[in-house]
């Protein structure tokens, strides 16, 4: 319904400069206001839902977001020739370009986000840094000086105390930052993170800070209007992440306390007012939180200068719509005087779902989505429906799943339920490993901060003597053993005696034979070597040789098993056919898995490689992927020229096997 029938709506026409979910969720507040809406579309996307749920769409040009969504001139001719009389840049892409948002107000049109000077304010992070110190806003501890002397950043960094990190001025998306722990890595860590910054961001200018422990991400929403005033909207809690990137967030943060919360809020509001700050804005706060939360161990760490991602938590929590909010502050009404929300009403969480493979190092995948269905019971944002496909153009993102609930507990019990619900297919996706987390002791308990998901799942850990046991389980749940048997029934494979299973782990061929030895007692040779005499305890409880472990830790996703046990453990069923035929043929050729762009090849004619070693690095959907050799043998050709763009599927290097076969 149009609830602005009879009143004159804030803008005619929207032209909403960006693409999926956010595009659409952008979309249905303005059409809901009675704004017209104008998409644009790069050629990848030319049936994607955001174009088929505007009112009209402007084609910018070839997939390459450099040719698209980041072409500020193909998205201008498209504001003129479409009759817009605002811009809305979403998330990511131009949303934090102060020279886009100042040539959009130049043509005479609105730029839906705060003025171009504060951007660029909040643009690098030692310029800003420098302003919130001004500003009497805590930051964290550490060097944002100009001058960038190797010696200099040493000295800084011992000044500091190590462990530090380094952070690119330019940084964006959790990319470029390097911990250093002691002083003798300090010259390799600064030369990879200015490499790295170098590539990403065209800078490689970096500051250095004093690295946290036990941090907690917590950010402040904050909105301005263009008549001076500024107001919080809470918090969120983005404190699960990987990679220092965020998969699940929450409002309010736990743990919150009202001095803590007054503290965190007053230093955002300065933040924002130090830069004269109008609409939507999150500040970012890293809080040490090794003795809770205390309102002296919190710093200011960056301010985005737009809508987050994670905005949703806070609608739904205080019953509110940013994009409306965004829309008026835009239009130049000032901030709601008596009707901004006093408390957080409800609790919110939100999972992202992401095309990507958690077992392999959270590897972005790409692919046609066969099916999507979504629960109804739970609000679900997203830029696809069945058909559509994720590709290597952008970010891998699916959807954001956002349950709500009266308590915390009652909000990821919906969530939890909601992403059991959802079914995708046809393509690699981070869902059951969501759904393992939000039911983790840690997520449940609330006993994390932004490592835990790192170090609960890394590959570090020593994992040779419960190999077996990963297996093993990955065996009972092929043979169908962790459903909760009847009482009465013992095993379903009662009656047939002995039975072979084989599947692949990590590159591992496996062969297990199960031998059945009474009702709740069976026995699994590994590979004709080792057995693991495997005995049911009550549910979800196995007792594997002498090891008591907890079965809900394993989960079947379509015709895969995930083990969370040390890290996530893929194991997928092989056909033997399959295998054979892999086996005949050789693979003696390493491929491109994702089309991107060969940043470093770090191997020669000649080499010899182990299966596993890596091969060369390709950067693709912003994250470099190393590619590894698929078995042992002695390099023969180097197939591509660093910086080379390579399709999915291109050659990358040719070797000859151990035997000596060639390719
Ligand atoms: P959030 O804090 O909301 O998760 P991020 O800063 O991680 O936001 O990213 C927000 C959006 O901007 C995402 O869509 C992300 O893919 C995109 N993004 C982040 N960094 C970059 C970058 N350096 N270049 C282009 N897009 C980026
Ligand atoms: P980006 O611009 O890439 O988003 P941020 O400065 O926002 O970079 O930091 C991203 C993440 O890195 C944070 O959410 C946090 O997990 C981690 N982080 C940043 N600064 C520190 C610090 N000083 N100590 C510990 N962790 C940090
Ligand atoms: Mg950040």
């Amino acid at each position: 319904m149009n609830e602005a029938v009879g009143q004159q709506p804030l803008f005619d026409k929207l032209l909403i400069a960006n693409r999926g979910e956010i595009a659409c969720r952008i979309a249905r507040s303005a059409q809901r206001l009675g704004i017209k809406t104008v998409a644009v579309y790069a050629d990848a996307d030319a049936h994607a839902l955001h174009v088929r749920m505007a009112d009209e769409a402007i084609r910018l040009g070839p997939s390459n977001p450099s040719e698209s969504y980041l072409n500020g001139d193909s998205i201008r001719r498209a504001a003129r020739q479409s009759g817009s009389d605002a811009v809305h840049p979403g998330y990511g892409f131009l949303a934090e370009n102060a020279d886009f948002a100042e040539s959009v107000e130049d043509m005479g049109l609105v730029f839906v986000g705060p003025r171009p000077t504060a951007i660029r304010a909040m643009g690098a992070k030692n310029a800003a840094k420098q302003l919130m110190e001004e500003a009497g806003v805590p930051i964290v501890p550490g060097y944002h000086g100009i001058e960038q002397e190797d010696d200099l950043l040493l000295a800084e960094s011992r000044r500091i105390g190590f462990p530090i990190l380094i952070k690119p001025v330019a940084g964006g998306g959790g990319k470029g930052m390097r911990v250093v722990w002691s002083e003798d890595e300090f010259n390799l860590m600064l030369g990879l993170a200015r490499r790295e910054a170098a590539n990403a961001f065209g800078n490689q200018d970096v500051i250095i800070e004093k690295l946290i422990s036990e941090p907690r991400h917590i950010e402040v929403q904050i909105f301005g209007d263009h008549h001076g005033r500024v107001i919080h909207l809470f918090e969120r809690d983005c404190s699960m992440q990987r990679r220092h990137q965020k998969i699940i967030e929450e409002c309010p943060a736990l743990g919150m306390t009202d001095e803590f919360r007054a503290a965190l809020t007053d230093a955002a509001i300065r933040s924002a007012q130090a830069i004269d700050y109008a609409g939507a804005g999150t500040v970012e706060f890293i809080a040490d939180s090794s003795q809770g939360l205390r309102s002296d161990r919190f710093y200011f760490m960056e301010m985005n200068t737009r809508l987050q991602v994670e905005h949703c938590v806070t609608e739904e929590a205080l019953g509110i719509d940013l994009v409306e909010w965004q829309l008026q502050i835009a239009a130049g009404l000032p901030l709601p005087q008596t009707n901004a929300p006093k408390n957080v009403q409800k609790c919110a969480i939100e999972a992202r779902l992401y095309a990507e493979d958690a077992a392999n190092n959270f590897l972005p995948s790409v692919g046609r989505i066969v099916r999507a269905r979504f629960p109804e019971s739970i609000r679900v944002d997203t830029g696809v429906e069945t058909g559509d496909s994720i590709t290597p153009y952008f970010d891998p993102m699916i959807a954001k799943l956002i349950a709500t609930g009266n308590s915390r507990e009652e909000a990821r019990q919906t969530l939890k339920k909601a992403l059991d619900e959802t079914e995708i297919g046809g393509l690699i996706t981070n869902l059951t490993f969501l759904s393992h987390l939000v039911d983790s002791e840690e997520f449940v308990g609330g006993h994390f901060d932004t490592n835990t998901v790192d170090q609960k799942y890394s590959s570090t850990c020593s994992l040779q003597n419960s190999l077996e046991i990963i297996w093993a389980l990955g065996t009972l749940a092929l043979a169908g053993q962790l459903e909760k048997p009847h009482p009465e029934m013992g095993f379903v494979l009662w009656q047939s005696h002995q039975h072979v299973i084989t599947f692949e782990h990590d590159e591992t061929r496996v062969e297990a034979i199960i031998d059945i030895m009474g009702p709740n007692h069976l026995s699994i040779k590994l590979n004709n070597k080792q057995s693991v005499q495997c005995h049911r305890l009550a549910v979800p409880y196995w007792r594997l040789n002498d090891e008591e472990i907890d079965a809900s830790n394993v989960r079947v996703d379509g015709h895969n098993v995930f083990v969370f046990l040390n890290n996530i453990h893929k194991i997928t069923p092989i056909d033997s056919r399959i295998q054979a035929q892999r086996e005949a043929s050789g693979d003696h050729i390493v491929r491109a898995p994702m089309p991107g762009i060969v940043r470093s090849i770090v191997v020669s004619a000649g080499d010899s490689i182990n299966s596993g070693d890596s091969v060369a690095t390709i950067e693709a959907m912003k994250m470099e992927v190393v590619i590894r050799a698929p078995i042992k043998g002695v390099i023969d050709k180097i197939c591509v020229e660093p910086n080379a763009q390579v399709a999915q599927g291109a050659e990358i290097v040719r070797f000859q096997d151990a035997r000596g076969e060639p390719a």
